[in-house]
């Protein structure tokens, strides 16, 4: 599929098919947008928000969640922010997620059956992983997303002027419900 995936690229340059996209680093809209990496928002979200290339820094994860204070979610935020020009922020979760029904334990399990050996799971745990908080799900998508704008609204390196709101949208219809 990946050779495809470059044939394909292949002709779009040739075609000159990027100069409908042209635009630089800086977010028109000065959003960025966390969410999460469901195949069904890879064109739904942009589309149901208006957004055009150009306009956002998005940025995706399983859940669309900070699952470390100083992971790449958090240091990904603060350089728009601060070197971008990003000034509110959106934490999108979706209905129907996949990610709400992991847990470390079903996940071991699958990394174990796919050859993983079981003395790596020790010793990464024993070099201080904790897979129960790293490989959780969640209960609601709201509260994994009101967990996340709580995390960044009270980061210790988050300006306080930037904007942080959370929302739900819907995989099947696009609308996007506003959380408070
Ligand atoms: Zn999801």
């Amino acid at each position: 599929m990946i050779d495809k995936v470059l044939e394909y690229n292949r002709n779009f340059v040739e075609d000159k098919g990027y100069e409908a996209f042209k635009t630089s680093k800086y977010p028109d809209k000065k959003i960025a947008i966390l969410t999460c990496m469901d195949t069904r928002l890879v064109e739904l979200l942009p589309a149901a928000l208006g957004i055009k290339n150009g306009d956002v820094k998005m940025i995706k994860n399983a859940g669309g969640v900070v699952s470390s204070p100083f992971g790449s979610v958090v240091r990904s935020l603060l350089i728009g922010i601060v070197e971008l020009g990003v000034e509110e922020v959106m934490v999108i979760g979706h209905t129907d997620c996949g990610v709400a029904g992991i847990n470390a334990e079903l996940m071991i399990k699958h990394l174990l059956e796919r050859g993983v050996p079981q003395e790596n799971i020790d010793m990464v745990r024993y070099c201080g992983v904790d897979f129960e908080k790293w490989l959780r799900g969640f209960d609601t998508v709201e509260n994994s997303v009101n967990e996340t704008v709580d995390i960044l609204k009270n980061h210790p390196l988050m300006p306080k002027d930037v904007v942080i709101k959370g929302f739900v949208i819907d995989t099947e219809t696009g609308k996007l419900n506003a959380l408070d």
